[in-house]
């Protein structure tokens, strides 16, 4: 049986404490968004993603998608949790009021995501996936297609997809073949295939909105070819009745390790109508931006599975009696004393709690900076946080699913043998959570933005986004004898971390190959710094308020970040050696040695 209780206190705790998410009330768009609004949305989100959603994790899991000719079917449950989610308005949480959504703001919604990722990740694919179309959708088509979708899809009776690989074009998105010709109407008509489309087909919505990458006839090679186009499944009759099928067929779907219960499509389609989003064979950039928040969305999924294992699993130890405590017997009247007593499990547990909510933490911070990159009315503010938030994408998606992967993977070994039986729902969380780290982007190519794109961009305008306020951090804390073990062990993690940087960016000038074979270790150094900045930040918070707290929160925080600080970011050492190592060992084997 899965278990799941939002966890509220903790989200209150990172909005309100660390964050100050009271400040975004200052923003004319958010000005309604006080704290008086904003708990009963989380207590209504918990509810749903319990109440609702919860009892279809484990039964979607093992009913799956079903393929018909007609169609595929959701899992038992899924349609009518999907109405009670429109009907909710949680399609239109973060959407334009202009098109019917409720304009809330995405660290908000961020909440929201996690809580839905951990009750069950294969129904927010599909919301997940329709909110990315609308973003696209909305920051590059015309007025009228906007006109014609921005509503559907904010009321979520059309829902949609995003239409990029094909077989022979993964990674590599300037191999796509689909073709687009252009007709006298304006339209285009599309012709090609995709494989792996997330909620292809499904019997949730009237219509399903693709927005696929294609390149016309005329298109040079490559990325510079592309360009993104918007193909509904079904079209408008002559009456604005939408019932006449564009030739978008469905004609099969994935069996795969994990969210059985998001259908995963090979989708044709055969001279489709469409229509162009954006500019001619500038796809990517329209594609990119869907694909950055989708980025965000995912290292959510990671999270919020991180958060649902750990729940499981500290339960799990609380009940399960083996073995005595090597410190005498904590429960002598009870056969043997419940394993959370052996260091070993309280190893595991503190590494999930110490991950999941230090990815929390830092989730919120770039959240709540793409709020102020969107809505804030200074320039120069709003570029300071995009540059924030281009930063740290690829670091979210990437470190919020390998921990979230190692997170629940713990959660298994704490539950033991009862944890790899399908029953204990366990299992599932680390099958669920293994597509986190390949979709979006693999987190290898993750690595690669993150030193190929992020970390030189304009001589290091992103990065300094990060090091400055962390640099400031340190020296306006660094003699505090209370926060001593805390903020020495970052100082030390942070000063590898900016040595690893310059070797990277001076690796990366005269060999990229070099800079590119140390990129992963690089982005786990970057993430567990990130993390350390936040435990340092919350540990500091909570020492000022433990004395008056009776409910153990403070006191739980400090020792969380305590491990963190002695268990944890020790591995940036490693990394560092390794970093430094540089990558010419890589490239040594000749293929025929391999
Ligand atoms: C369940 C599921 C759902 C999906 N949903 C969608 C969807 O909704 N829409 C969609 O368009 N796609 C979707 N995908 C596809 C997914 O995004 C791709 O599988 C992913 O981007 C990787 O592409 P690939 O599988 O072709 O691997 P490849 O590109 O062949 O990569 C194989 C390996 O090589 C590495 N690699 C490749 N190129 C490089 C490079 N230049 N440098 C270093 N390493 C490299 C990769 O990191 C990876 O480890 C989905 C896939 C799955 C399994």
């Amino acid at each position: 049986m899965q278990i799941y209780s939002a966890p509220i206190r903790d989200m209150q705790f990172v909005l309100y404490e660390l964050h100050d998410a009271t400040g975004l009330t200052a923003l004319d768009s958010f000005c309604e968004v006080s704290r008086d609004l904003v708990d009963p949305v989380l207590a209504a989100a918990a509810q749903f993603s319990t109440q609702v959603l919860l009892p279809l994790n484990l039964s979607g899991d093992q009913q799956g998608c079903n393929f018909t000719t007609s169609g595929v079917n959701t899992a038992e449950g899924f349609k009518q949790a999907y109405q009670q989610f429109c009907e909710g308005g949680w399609t239109a949480f973060c959407c334009d009021p202009q098109y019917g959504g409720m304009g809330m703001p995405k660290s908000i919604h961020s909440m929201v995501e996690e809580m839905l990722c951990s009750a069950n990740l294969s129904f927010g694919m599909y919301p997940g996936l329709s909110l990315g179309a609308y973003h696209a959708l909305h920051c590059f088509a015309s007025q009228q297609i906007k006109d014609k979708y921005l509503a559907k899809l904010v009321d979520g009776s059309f829902c949609g997809t995003m239409c990029l690989t094909e077989p022979q074009c993964g990674t590599d998105l300037g191999l796509c073949r689909t073709l687009a010709v252009h007709c006298d109407d304006g339209s285009y008509q599309i012709t090609g295939n995709k494989i792996f489309i997330s909620a292809g087909d499904h019997d949730l919505s009237e219509n399903i909105i693709h927005l696929v990458l294609a390149r016309t006839p005329d298109a040079v090679a490559g990325i510079k070819g592309i360009s993104l186009f918007v193909v509904p499944k079904l079209l408008d009759d002559e009456h604005g009745e939408t019932c006449i099928a564009n030739n978008v067929v469905c004609t099969s779907i994935e069996h795969k390790m994990g969210i059985k219960a998001s259908a995963t499509c090979s989708m044709s389609f055969g001279q489709s109508k469409g229509w162009l989003v954006g500019e001619l064979h500038k796809g990517m950039q329209g594609m990119f931006s869907m694909m950055n928040r989708a980025r965000l969305a995912v290292g959510m999924q990671g999270l919020g599975l991180s958060e649902a294992a750990y729940q499981a699993a500290t339960a799990y130890a609380k009940e399960r009696l083996q073995g005595r405590s090597l410190a005498g017997a904590k429960y002598p009247d009870q056969a043997a004393d419940p394993i959370i007593v052996h260091p070993d499990v309280r190893r595991m547990l503190l590494t999930m709690r110490a991950y999941t909510q230090g990815c929390r933490a830092f989730g919120a911070w770039v959240s709540q900076e793409y709020d102020y990159s969107n809505h804030h009315p200074d320039q120069k503010r709003r570029q300071g946080a995009d540059d924030f938030v281009q930063l740290s994408t690829p670091i979210v998606k990437s470190l919020f699913t390998d921990l979230g992967f190692e997170s629940t993977n713990l959660g298994m070994q704490v539950l033991g043998g009862h944890g790899f039986i399908r029953e204990s729902g366990l299992e599932q969380y680390v099958r669920d959570c293994r597509i986190t780290q390949i979709y979006e982007g693999t987190n290898g190519i993750q690595a690669l933005d993150l030193i190929g794109r992020k970390l030189p961009y304009k001589a290091g305008r992103y990065l300094r986004q990060f090091f400055h306020p962390l640099q400031e951090y340190i020296e306006a804390n660094i003699k505090d004898p209370q926060q001593a073990e805390f903020i020495q062990p970052l100082a030390k993690a942070f000063s590898r971390l900016q040595r690893a940087s310059a070797k990277i960016a001076q690796a990366g000038l005269s060999n990229p190959e070099q800079a590119a074979a140390v990129a992963s270790e690089y982005l786990r150094l970057f993430g567990l710094v990130a993390l350390a900045f936040m435990w340092c930040k919350m540990t500091q918070i909570a020492l000022t308020k433990v004395d008056d707290d009776s409910s153990g929160f403070y006191a739980a925080k400090i020792t969380t970040g305590r491990f963190y600080m002695q268990k944890i970011l020790p591995q940036s050492s490693a990394l560092f050696a390794s970093i430094m190592a540089g990558g010419e060992v890589l490239m040594a084997l000749d293929e025929e040695q391999f």
